[in-house]
């Protein structure tokens, strides 16, 4: 049996002070609670560090939400995998849609990124979802299969048993409309195919697909009791321990 994953995107919120408070507030909430899911934190570059030390003797772990192909050198603004991996990292959140939409991250970058990611001992949570265009025009299943083949590009079966796949339809994401529990366990089963048909049937029953768009604790339990979705990747709720920890609860 797969197990759940929750993780939550804290994007480009938090100052130390402010994640200080957050993961205090975090870790005594879920003290009391019989946690039956993995918990990752995604904090913004320069809180990494802080996070990882008031973090380390407790179940949740580090994420990052991005890093760079080449290990170091003349990249200015870009972050390494070996110094996520430093600042006590193991995953690390690849091709979400704002680094695709925003900054313009392709399909041939982020591979570029997961077999860097791979090779430093990261473990890759790699984003995919459809625009609401995409969806409305029926190209929603082109779209996936597309970021996924050449995602995985010469992704070896062992390298795949390590990367995580988050399906986010863009349309909900931060908007509030979540894709329905039916709508998303349809595009986590197709997942599932393509993976199976690239690898095969054992590597796709073990691969963890999150889904991520507008999760929160009320709808939570529902998304997660689909046979396909194994996890969140949570952003606007997981910014107030509250909700985050009722969305944790939920899995
Ligand atoms: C995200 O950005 O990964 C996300 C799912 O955001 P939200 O939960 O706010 O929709």
């Amino acid at each position: 049996m797969r197990r759940k994953i929750i993780a939550g995107n804290w994007k480009m919120n938090n100052d130390l002070k402010e994640t200080q408070n957050l993961i205090t507030k975090l870790t005594s909430g879920l003290s009391g609670e019989s946690i039956n899911c993995e918990i990752i934190i995604c904090p913004p570059f320069t809180s990494l560090s802080e996070a990882y030390s008031l973090i380390k003797d407790t179940k949740i772990r580090l994420g990052a939400q991005n890093m760079y192909f080449e290990s170091s050198g003349a990249f200015t603004g870009e972050v390494s995998a070996e110094m996520l991996k430093s600042a006590g990292c193991e995953y690390v959140i690849l091709g979400h849609s704002e680094r695709r939409n925003i900054f313009g991250e392709s399909n041939q970058m982020i591979n570029k990124k997961l077999k860097k990611a791979l090779n430093s001992g990261l473990k890759p949570i790699f984003c995919v979802g459809e625009l609401l265009e995409e969806r409305e025009t029926g190209i929603t299943e082109k779209v996936i299969a597309n970021q996924v083949v050449e995602g995985l590009n010469d992704i070896t079966l062992e390298e795949m048993g390590k990367i995580i796949i988050a399906y986010e339809p863009v349309w909900a994401i931060g908007t509030g409309k979540t894709a329905t529990p039916e709508q998303a366990q349809e595009v986590h089963e197709f997942i599932r195919g393509i993976i199976k048909g690239k690898y095969n049937e054992s590597v796709s029953e073990n691969v963890i697909i999150q889904y991520g768009g507008s999760v929160k604790s009320d709808n939570a339990k529902d998304l997660l009791s689909r046979k396909d979705i194994d996890g969140a990747l949570v952003g606007g709720a997981c910014l107030k321990a509250d909700s985050f920890i009722g969305i944790i609860t939920a899995a």
